[in-house]
């Protein structure tokens, strides 16, 4: 899927970021130093006994980056080529996300080492409860609260409840968020990110003049993210002409009937191979097509200095996260393509997550109507926030966010220190 030659680092990208922030703030070093570096950093090994027989073992992680502003919040991540250096700038951008949307919740990122496409159900389960017995410690409602992420869904998550909630000998809902509905979960948790991503992409188009009638859009992924972002994109008016998933890249210039894909996807066995209405495109060529707006919503580091050149869209929303690495900001910037950063972009689904865990704490089940006002709302004020902040230091949109996310965790610590 990736189309990048050169792999950046992610925790690099995202140290280069919070830089550029932290010269603008003026933050002291030793706060520059705790800042960047994760509180706390748990690698477990555990074992399985595979559906034929054989025992499996695997190495998960998870990492919690900063609890300045509230329990820490993240996804898990099921993937093979999940590492360290990747959880630890998925965890950071996690914090600055809450920060920068006014969620009181701090940053942490999980993964687990394995290829889910290959293990059954009941080996899935297996995985998700050793890996939740091993981070016994370390989860809790008012301490860490893991979520979905790549690989992992719903059944993950009601695994891991109910597994923490054997180990305490009670119920505890709260304890993760993105569940099924009679498990806990909210109304309107699945589709968050993508209806974040398409609010955000449409308070772009709006402060920058375009017209969603008339706007073309591609979009790399069709997983939960990329397809809802394209299912709400499409319903707006926006011209949809190219998605694509791991195994295929799909370009319809007149535009693609996103619910008639959607039908074919989940009669496909969740794939748009062989969809018949669009050509088949070089997975790589997607992020260069002419569109007025390219959503990357797949993986880290699609676009890089070695293709940022080529992109010909005039504005990318980040979808995934990380997936434009910082050696490509100034190319990209250069070029006057608008970049809405993934902390703000995608944060519709830590928003929901919130809302979630708010229902649990509380004991309530919110109507969906309620849900997708407040989201509104919220993604609302941090994208004027955003756009405010980018015009009062003169810098992008991504240094913008930074610069908002990492005043406001500096600031706790500081008030802590001064308390302390
Ligand atoms: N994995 C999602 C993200 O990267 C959601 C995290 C959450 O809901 O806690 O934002």
């Amino acid at each position: 899927m990736s189309s990048s030659i050169i792999q950046q680092n992610p925790f690099q990208s995202m140290l280069d970021r919070f830089n550029t922030a932290a010269d603008i703030l003026e933050l002291k070093e030793s706060l520059r130093q705790k800042l960047q570096r994760p509180e706390k950093q748990v690698t477990v090994n555990f074992s399985i006994t595979l559906d034929n027989g054989e025992e499996r073992n695997f190495e998960g992680y998870r990492i919690i980056h900063s609890t300045a502003l509230g329990p820490s919040k993240g996804g898990i991540r099921y993937d093979s080529d999940v590492h360290t250096e990747e959880v630890k700038a998925l965890a950071a951008w996690m914090t600055w996300k809450s920060a920068v949307t006014g969620i009181p919740f701090g940053g942490a990122k999980g993964g687990i080492i394995c290829n889910p496409k290959e293990h059954s159900k009941s080996e899935l389960e297996k995985i998700t409860r050793a890996y939740t017995k091993a981070l016994a410690d370390t989860f809790g409602p008012n301490k860490d609260v893991p979520a979905p992420d790549m690989g992992t869904g719903p059944d993950e998550m009601g695994w891991l409840m109910e597994e923490f909630s054997l180990l305490h000998g009670k119920p505890i809902h709260a304890v993760v968020t993105g569940k099924h509905l009679n498990a806990g979960g909210s109304l309107g948790r699945v589709e968050a990110t993508g209806r974040g991503v398409s609010i955000i992409t449409l308070l772009t188009l709006q402060k920058l003049g375009y017209n969603a009638q008339t706007t073309s859009a591609a979009i790399q992924g069709f997983g939960n993210v990329g397809l809802h972002s394209a299912l709400f994109l499409y319903e707006a008016g926006v011209k949809i002409t190219a998605v694509s998933d791991v195994n295929v890249a799909l370009h319809n210039p007149e535009g693609l009937n996103i619910p008639e894909l959607i039908l074919y996807f989940n009669l496909n066995n969740r794939s748009i191979t062989g969809y018949p209405k669009a050509d088949v495109i070089p997975h790589a060529d997607l992020l260069l097509l002419n569109v007025d707006v390219l959503i990357p919503a797949a993986k880290e580091d699609v676009i890089t200095a070695a293709n940022a050149h080529n992109i010909q869209a005039s504005i990318i929303v980040e979808g995934a996260n990380g997936p434009v690495s910082s050696d490509a900001d100034e190319i990209l910037k250069n070029k006057n393509i608008t970049v809405v950063p993934d902390i703000v972009a995608n944060a519709g689904g830590v928003t929901v997550s919130y809302f979630e865990w708010l229902q649990n704490s509380l004991n309530q089940q919110w109507p969906v109507q309620q849900v997708n006002t407040r989201l509104e709302d919220i993604l609302n004020q941090s994208f004027a926030d955003v756009f405010a902040a980018a015009q009062e230091y003169n810098v992008t949109l991504r240094i913008a966010a930074y610069v908002l996310a990492v005043k406001k965790v500096a600031q706790t610590h500081l008030l802590k220190e001064a308390v302390g």
